[in-house]
């Protein structure tokens, strides 16, 4: 499938969703790209994975803001890399650098510069403690085992969905019943 392929299916499957985040946010290595940045040369051209960018596309399509968190030790590489793939307009916030949190850090930078509530991002990475930290500050989190497809996008809108909506119905149940009804 093409990237028009892939960007036309992703828009379709954010139609039957009853929630969208407000904001995505990938890893980069083994999430977006196919490789660790540290292990290859500037020189290089990159190439993301094959659903990639039809997916980052049919995000921006839908007014959902996207962005990165990465734990790169050569955040000058994989800025070059984005650079190359025509890329790094899109995101509203890039944090590269490498960290010895879990990107706890790297979520607190989004938040402040996004002023997006964690509760209303979903996030892609695929190292498991990245997403058990992440998910605590109350992210849904994804893990990808071969790199962002619209598999992935189904299963972590999903889930963004069902944690939207048992906010929502906690939301509903704590607030008071219409006392009307009652005195009828
Ligand atoms: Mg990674």
């Amino acid at each position: 499938m093409g990237d028009d392929g892939v960007r036309n299916e992703a828009i379709e499957i954010m139609g039957l969703c009853q929630f969208l985040p407000r904001l995505v946010v990938f890893d980069l290595d083994y999430t977006l790209w196919p490789f660790y940045c540290e292990c290859r040369s500037k020189c290089d051209m990159p190439k993301l994975y094959p659903q990639a960018k039809g997916i980052l596309y049919a995000l921006k399509d839908k007014g959902v803001h996207i962005a990165i968190a990465s734990r790169s030790p050569t955040p000058d590489i994989a800025n070059t890399f984005l650079d190359k793939l025509g890329l790094k307009s899109m995101f509203v916030a890039q944090e590269i650098f490498s960290s010895w949190t879990h990107k706890t850090d790297h979520f607190q930078r989004i938040n402040r510069k996004t002023r997006i509530p964690y509760n209303e991002m979903l996030f892609f990475d695929d190292e498991d403690r990245n997403i058990e930290a992440v998910s605590k500050m109350g992210v849904t989190s994804i893990l990808v085992g071969n790199g962002v497809n619209l598999k992935a996008l189904k299963q972590g809108l999903s889930s963004f969905s069902q944690s939207r909506s048992s906010l929502e119905g906690n939301n509903q149940n704590s607030s008071p019943k219409s006392s009307k009804t009652e005195e009828k």
